[in-house]
């Protein structure tokens, strides 16, 4: 039976993926903000987490949960790149580990100094946002929305007050930031138990770090790779396309990406190739269409309708969505606009 993923999460679970290596999802904020999965490896001498998700409520459950799996501290919290639904639990592990040491890409930790204290300013325009959706039935790119999506906007509504109410102790705080950046690898001896931390290039963001451990052969993929469908809302997807290349040529049986399901055995591999080949088509159409469009930064509208018009949309909503039509208007209104737009980005200029 193959398990259908979903793009939402209605519940928080918990998966043994080796030995002391246990990966948890995470239900949906009220705010309809995903939250990042998280990951636990466990050594002899002590524990490594990587990412704290978005809501501290949520980050505070998997310290718990984690103090049930074991006893020794966790010494090192890793956050795979900025995004708040990975890095707004940073707070709670600090208060619940004194001696832990927050490890980052440089880039990372500077966009963390930089993005993360804003979030408590902007969080209260998400509210205009929704109301704006709400009533005029169209999203940020103008695109009609479902009436399902509709009465999402409006739950996510309602939940705004308890997650800013979650958020507030925070605004105050300056030790949410990353301890440590790395350039290209550091390795990390938990004892008895390697942990590889990579960045192996410029992807969903300017700073993506993974996880490998070789002995085990998991992955801890961050947002690199999400199922069922990508998070392609920006970053660089020219050069992911290589990054997803050396992230496939790791001796991985198993995958957790940053959203949705642990992947197991030749099946993530399978989805890693699948979102790698998708980029190349997107990169590929929107390469040809800002030659037919002409020199110039001002032409994504008529790029995007140009790649739209020829781009076998229906074909890869149903590879990745299939008839899931939550997942599909993800991938058309998130994942393959978002694509195209960071493409035309990363490509005008020449
Ligand atoms: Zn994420």
């Amino acid at each position: 039976m193959t398990i259908r993923d979903t793009v939402s999460t209605t519940a928080r679970s918990t998966e043994k993926l080796a030995d002391g290596v246990y990966a948890i999802r995470h239900e949906d904020a009220p705010d309809a903000f995903p939250q990042g999965n998280t990951t636990v490896i466990v050594g002899e001498r002590e524990a490594l987490v990587i990412d704290s998700c978005y809501l501290p409520s949520s980050a505070q459950a998997d310290v718990a949960q984690i103090r049930r799996w074991t006893t020794k501290p966790v010494r090192y919290l890793v956050n795979t790149h900025w995004h708040y639904d990975h890095t707004m639990g940073n707070g709670v592990y600090r208060d619940a580990f004194p001696g832990i040491t927050i490890v980052a890409h440089v880039e990372t930790r500077r966009q963390i100094a930089g993005y993360n204290p804003q979030w408590f300013e902007k969080f209260p325009t998400r509210g205009d946002q929704f109301r704006k959706a709400i009533t005029s039935g169209k999203d940020g790119n103008g695109r009609t929305l479902s009436a399902t999506e509709i009465a999402e906007y409006e739950s996510a509504l309602t939940g705004l007050e308890p997650v800013g109410r979650e958020f507030q102790p925070l605004a105050a705080r300056t030790d949410l930031t990353p301890d440590v950046g790395f350039d290209r690898e550091l390795a990390i001896d938990l004892g008895g138990r390697e942990v590889r931390l990579l960045h192996l290039g410029r992807g969903n963001t300017a700073g993506d770090a993974v996880c490998f451990l070789p002995s085990e052969k998991i992955l801890v993929a961050g947002d690199l790779l999400d199922h069922p469908v990508p998070y392609l809302g920006g970053g660089y997807p020219v050069e992911e396309i290589t990054t997803l290349e050396a992230l496939g040529r790791l001796d991985a049986e198993t995958i957790v990406p940053g959203h949705g399901m642990v992947l197991q055995g030749e099946g993530g591999k399978a989805y890693l190739g699948q979102v790698t080949d998708f980029l190349r088509a997107v990169v590929a159409a929107v390469d040809a269409e800002i030659h037919r469009a002409g020199a110039g930064s001002g032409k994504l509208g008529v790029v995007k309708a140009a790649v739209l018009a020829s781009f076998p949309v229906v074909e890869w909503r149903d590879k990745f969505a299939g008839d899931d039509q939550e997942a599909g208007d993800f991938f058309e209104g998130f994942a393959l606009d978002g694509a195209i737009t960071a493409a035309y980005a990363a490509m005008w200029g020449r």
